[in-house]
């Protein structure tokens, strides 16, 4: 009998799972379930906020005229090479999407994907020594039917982390007599034609916002904690301290100055939401950390629960390879796991190295940046996979760094850079 997985969401994370899952039809049977009318998670740009068609939270933070924050080489799944978007190497999200769903067609995805079903919850049923899963999941379109209950041998949590907004805690901030805009909810430049906007928080969100406003606003207070961003920044941005408080139409800076704003846009990042697991899963999110997690992926305790895609600061595409391969070996046996109290102390001392010798704060305990490269490589050692699929080429840490260097010099023009690289995707050069 095939190991029957759920995997919840059909974005980047569940294709992936769907594509190494449907290609060992003798070991694994996969149903993917996406909530929403189509495949692509949060490269499906609505124009929507709020609620969607259906009622649901709009899940995707996508604003309009997006373009990738990496070269497309690092936007591209292991075997599948993307060619979408021609010789431009910053992609449009319409051409991520496109390459996605030609990822789907080339794998034959389809047949395994459910739209418009939404999981409602999952519950561990524990039989001796072996746990099932109990995955309730609901129609989208049809509210009124009765939910279906489903057994699986294993869930692969695939939900992405950036649809719930991240508000942050500022003294007065109902007082402001503007307009307050998380940037999940950006869309469009034009909306804040000659206005002040306060934007806040210099993550990947705030800083390409900031370049996205800057022709079309009178002025930018940038406002962030990080001490010294000298790229190229617009000429009519400012960078201002982190905001202490908000006294109606006034915002104050923690170093005492004020301005008059039209518009707070807060990019102040994403929580990570998990609805449907029910208490008997025993995970706990603290903040931006998830527990107990071997590796970022395995539930210590329930190791056929897993989640893919939960680091950040990453190249996704390959990462999510990796992951999705070492939880398929925790499942068939192709990997024989530590003792839950070796994952535990592997976990921990995970979480200590950043703490102690990185000196991250608490919510970076996924982050992984210059980490990503050694762990993709280790999880695909512990996995005991042969064949990498080409994902842990050289070539990505390279561009990686790249994009990072043209980015801290020029962060209004790096996008139109074309990064031209080698058929065989061993070398590279800026044009
Ligand atoms: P998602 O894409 O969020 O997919 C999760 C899916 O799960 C969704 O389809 C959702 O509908 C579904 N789902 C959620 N809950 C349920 C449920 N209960 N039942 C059923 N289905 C459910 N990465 C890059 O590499 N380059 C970039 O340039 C880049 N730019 C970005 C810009 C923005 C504004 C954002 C928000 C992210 C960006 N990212 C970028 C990161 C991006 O999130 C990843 O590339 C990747 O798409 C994450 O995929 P995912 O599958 O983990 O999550």
């Amino acid at each position: 009998m095939p190991i029957r997985v759920a995997v919840i969401g059909g974005g980047a994370a569940g294709l992936c799972a769907a594509r190494y899952l449907r290609a060992k039809p003798d070991v694994f049977q996969a149903v993917v379930y996406e909530q929403a009318d189509q495949i692509g998670g949060t490269w499906v740009y609505t124009e929507n906020v709020g609620k969607d068609k259906y009622g649901l939270p709009v899940h995707s933070s996508m604003y309009q005229r997006l373009r990738t924050n990496l070269p497309k080489e690092l936007m591209m799944y292991p075997g599948l090479p993307i060619t979408e978007g021609g010789r431009t190497s910053f992609i449009k999200h319409t051409e991520v999407l496109q390459y996605m769903n030609r990822y789907a067609w080339t794998y034959d995805l389809h047949k395994c994907i459910q739209l418009l079903t939404r999981v409602q919850s999952v519950k561990p049923i524990v039989n001796c020594n072996k746990t099932s899963w109990e995955v309730t999941v609901k129609s989208v379109k049809d509210p009124d039917a009765t939910p279906q209950v489903n057994e699986f041998d294993a869930v692969m949590v695939c939900n992405g982390h950036y649809a719930v907004p991240s508000y942050p805690n500022i003294p007065g901030l109902e007082t402001f007599s503007g307009k307050v805009i998380h940037s999940h909810e950006y869309r469009h430049p034009e909306d804040f034609k000659g206005q002040t906007v306060v934007l806040f928080g210099a993550g990947s969100s705030g800083c390409d916002i900031c370049v996205d406003l800057h022709t079309f606003v009178d002025k930018i207070y940038f406002s962030h904690h990080i001490p010294n961003i000298d790229a190229l920044l617009p000429d009519n941005l400012r960078q201002v301290p982190d905001i202490k408080s908000i006294d109606k139409g006034r915002v104050v800076f923690t170093d005492g100055q004020s301005v008059e704003a039209d518009v707070l846009m807060l990019c102040t990042g994403y929580l990570y939401d998990l609805p449907f697991l029910t208490p008997e899963c025993e995970v706990v999110v603290d903040r931006k950390r998830i527990s107990p997690l071997y590796k970022h992926i395995l539930h210590t305790k329930h190791t056929s629960l897993s989640f893919i895609g939960v680091v950040w600061t990453i190249s996704p595409f390959q990462l999510l390879a990796c992951q999705v391969r070492f939880a398929m070996a925790a499942l068939d046996g192709t990997m024989i796991l530590p003792s839950r109290t070796d994952m535990d102390a592997d976990t921990q001392r995970d979480y200590e190295y950043r703490c102690d010798e990185l000196k991250y704060p608490h919510h970076y305990a996924h982050k992984m940046d210059h980490l990503q490269w050694e762990y993709n490589k280790e999880l695909l050692r512990l996995a005991n996979v042969v064949d990498d699929d080409g994902a842990t080429l050289p070539l990505f840490k390279e561009l990686y760094a790249l994009t990072w260097r043209l980015r801290a010099k020029d962060l209004v023009n790096y996008k139109k850079r074309i990064v031209e690289t080698s058929d065989d995707l061993t070398s590279w050069q800026v044009l």
